[in-house]
């Protein structure tokens, strides 16, 4: 028979897959502090706007399994679409959130935050970890827990970043090689932006060329976050720097 101390933690690690290293440090910050690791993967479509990307949405789930067990993960839980909205599915959770993606990406944080309940519902872990690189989605989900009484932390993880500073993620594999290179322009803005009297001009100023769909200061907490969301070809890039404060 297996014992369970009763200070055993169970940690959640939402994703939607096509892990890079950004998702196996979030894996790491959950083995770290947890005795259980459940990895959840499930491209939530209620989470993708009419314009968004759901159909060309990276999978590979094979290598995803790999990455994850190479990580110490215990459980990587793969629910079906039906499984999470069966028939009939009517309850939707709508977190009040305004500016940055809240408002690019009207009905996106309702997905998201819907489709984490259930999991934090099926899974039941104490502790549920996320990417600072969507920073916003991490203010939204402590509301959420702290509105609905929920028993789960959320954690905030720094942003991993490739050496020449873009930020990892699933969508930076459609950029072509020059494509990747107008990219960097967002990174580089938001870290000119960081130490400037007005972080939001200067950051416009330093974006090289590249159309912002929105740059902003957002408060998470006692956290201030400059953030910034950019098309580059058809691929849409989010990415955001401290300015004050601290996430965690
Ligand atoms: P996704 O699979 O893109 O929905 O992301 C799953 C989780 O990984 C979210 O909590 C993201 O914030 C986080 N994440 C995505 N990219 C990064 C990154 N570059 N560094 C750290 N966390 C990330």
């Amino acid at each position: 028979m297996q014992q369970v101390a009763l200070s055993h933690k169970v940690g959640l690690v939402p994703t939607m897959g096509a892990f890079h290293g950004g998702h196996v440090s979030l894996m790491r910050a959950a083995r770290a502090e947890c005795e259980s690791v459940v990895v959840s993967l499930f491209v939530n479509p209620a989470q993708f706007g009419e314009r968004d990307d759901l159909e060309r949405y990276p999978r590979n789930e094979e290598r995803d399994s790999r990455i994850a067990e190479d990580a110490g993960v215990d459980v990587l839980f793969v629910p079906s679409a039906d499984e999470i909205y069966p028939e009939g599915f009517g309850t939707w959770i709508d977190v009040s959130a305004a500016g940055g993606e809240a408002d690019a990406r009207p009905g996106h944080f309702r997905g998201v935050a819907t489709v984490c309940l259930k999991l934090f519902n099926i899974v039941r872990p104490d502790i549920a970890f996320f990417g600072q690189k969507d920073a916003q989605q991490i203010a939204v989900l402590r509301q959420m827990v702290h509105d609905l009484n929920v028993g789960v932390a959320i954690r905030a993880v720094p942003t991993v970043r490739d050496a020449d500073g873009l930020a990892l993620s699933s969508r930076n594999t459609h950029l072509s090689d020059e494509e990747r290179r107008r990219a960097l322009a967002l990174p580089r803005a938001l870290d000119a932006g960081r130490e400037a009297d007005d972080p939001v001009a200067a950051t416009r100023a330093a974006l090289n060329g590249l159309e912002p769909e929105y740059v902003e200061l957002l408060r998470v907490g006692d956290a201030t976050l400059l953030t910034a969301a950019a098309r580059v070809g058809s691929t849409r890039l989010i990415d955001n720097v401290l300015v004050k404060g601290e996430l965690a």
